[in-house]
């Protein structure tokens, strides 16, 4: 079961200007900034009410990021949403015809496992995200 939004991911190219202007200007608190190896990406987070917002910037060409970028510009990539059973709501998911980017968990940051729905089947990319073991 989804239990609330975890965070939402916005692609950038530049990830010091938008430290800059989200924490000197907005006043949000900078979390970390840290590389995740499965996705490609050096990733900022913030906090605003525990809510994360977290900032993508590629670190390869053939991320998903820079492929994003190169299509749409910055701007929002993802939503993602918290749930305690990453398995079971994969496994009903697929049951119902979404089709998944992941069929089974990957490591996120901060010791999360994530999946990734297709936006085919789910109008914006959406990220389910679990504590991992
Ligand atoms: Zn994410």
């Amino acid at each position: 079961m989804i239990k609330k939004i975890d965070h939402i991911g916005i692609a950038v190219k530049d990830l010091n200007r938008s430290v800059e202007i989200y924490k000197d200007i907005f006043g949000f608190e900078l979390l970390e900034v840290e590389d995740v190896p499965s996705q490609k990406v050096r990733v900022a987070k913030f906090d605003v009410g525990g809510v994360h917002i977290e900032f993508l910037q590629p670190l390869a060409e053939d991320s998903p990021i820079s492929k994003f970028l190169e299509k749409k510009g910055e701007g929002i990539h993802h939503i993602a949403y918290y749930t305690d059973d990453i398995d079971g709501l994969i496994e009903g998911f697929k049951n119902k015809g979404i089709k998944m980017i992941n069929d089974e968990p990957v490591n996120g940051s901060s010791g999360t496992v994530i999946a990734f729905v297709h936006p085919k089947s789910s109008i914006i990319l959406t990220e389910l995200v679990s504590k991992g073991e």
